[in-house]
């Protein structure tokens, strides 16, 4: 134990790891996030409160069974800083490590822990190229590893790449997403229970767009789980 906690400190020397919250040094039974940024991450625990303000917020719109957000969304925050991380600087373990402490809790729910297939939101093949990895699929590794279900990148494919979603109006933003999903094997969803997850939500059109695909090919139901949320 001692000849490896040095072997650890002489390691630190020259590859110093540290907080992807708040950059100090890690210690040697901490990966990732230090102890203080993992407990004061800002998390929502929707998963505990049914209709809570993210089912309601589909409400109306697509039918799911249940919605969830890890953690509040807002510009600065931690959970803004590391998924910025995630998506731009190529940490992909930030992704699968939140994506195991969100599993975790998501275990208290019935509904949740009763899901049988986790599928991401994919990108498009051209963002995809452009940035090399779709960061979702490591949240999905993390949230299979603690949930003890599997994930596939086939169930749900994107067919267009939408344009920039940014200046335009909801019902604009839908129209631009509506029918970008495809289900190319339906056998692999038919019947099941989905869980669809996504990074962050936004306008909440592109899981509208990817659930109604999913219910429409033969899901039996979908539960929403993103990473960060804005609606309180
Ligand atoms: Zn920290």
């Amino acid at each position: 134990m001692w000849l490896t906690n040095c072997f650890y400190d002489i390691i630190q020397l020259f590859y110093p790891r540290v907080c992807a919250g708040c950059f100090h040094s890690l210690a040697s039974n901490e990966q990732v996030l230090c102890s203080y940024c993992t407990y004061f991450l800002p998390r929502t625990r929707y998963h505990t409160m049914k209709d809570n303000p993210l089912e309601k917020y589909f409400w109306g719109r697509i039918p799911v069974q249940r919605a969830t957000a890890f953690c509040f969304f807002q510009k600065g925050n931690r959970l803004q800083r590391l998924i910025h991380q995630l998506k731009y600087q190529g940490r992909t373990d930030i992704g699968q490590f939140l994506g195991r402490l969100f599993g975790e809790e998501l275990k208290e729910s019935t509904d949740f822990a009763g899901i049988e297939l986790i599928v991401p939101v994919p990108l498009h093949r051209s963002r995809l190229l452009q940035r090399g990895y779709n960061q979702v699929d490591f949240v999905c590794q993390g949230l299979s590893e603690a949930l003890q279900k599997p994930w596939s990148t086939k169930a749900l494919l994107r067919a267009h790449a939408s344009e920039s979603q940014t200046r335009k109006g909801r019902f604009e933003r839908w129209a631009n997403v509506a029918e970008v999903f495809t289900v190319p094997d339906e056998t692999l969803i038919a019947s099941k229970h989905l869980l669809l997850v996504d990074d962050v939500i936004t306008t909440g059109s592109t899981l509208e767009s990817a659930a109604r695909t999913l219910l429409d090919k033969g899901a039996a139901s979908i539960c929403v789980a993103t990473l960060g949320c804005s609606v309180k």
